[in-house]
């Protein structure tokens, strides 16, 4: 069977990433902790299996954000990479937005729906879980 390879990069071009096959899941958080680390109103994130995903070009620096969670930056233009998160084992979360071709993201959920600003207007009909996926919806953790 052939394997899609995705790539991904980032603001400065120094840190890139790939993996083989699908992601495991798709979704908006939004959360407090990754809207500060992104100063964004939401984070659209994808999870894949770390035994398919690596980075390529510069290595990733590393500090913890909320327990058990290692986000990942840019060493050189500061921007934030991509997570890996003990609640999550086996899997790295990347940005939807540091897809090579963003427009691929099909988000499938929303994660921490209870904290969502206000003035943010979203109408999908996706599922829309008050918690992290691992407590809201472990089907969708199985694989
Ligand atoms: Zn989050
Ligand atoms: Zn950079």
């Amino acid at each position: 069977m052939h394997m899609t390879i995705t790539t991904g990069s980032y603001h400065c071009g120094e840190t890139t990433w790939e993996y083989s096959g699908a992601p495991v899941w798709s979704g908006y958080c939004h959360c407090d902790d990754c809207r500060r680390n992104c100063d964004a109103p939401l984070v659209a994130w994808l999870g894949v299996p770390l035994e398919s995903f690596r980075w390529t070009g510069s290595a990733p620096v590393t500090r913890l954000s909320c327990p058990g969670c290692k986000r990942h930056f840019c060493d050189t233009c500061g921007t934030p990479l991509g997570l890996g998160a003990d609640h999550y084992p086996g899997d790295m979360h990347l940005y939807a937005a540091s897809l090579e071709d963003p427009t691929q993201f099909t988000p499938e959920f929303h994660v921490f729906w209870s904290a969502k600003l206000p003035w943010l207007a979203m109408d999908d009909d996706l599922p829309k879980y008050d918690t992290s996926l691992a407590d809201s919806a472990p089907e969708l953790r199985e694989r």
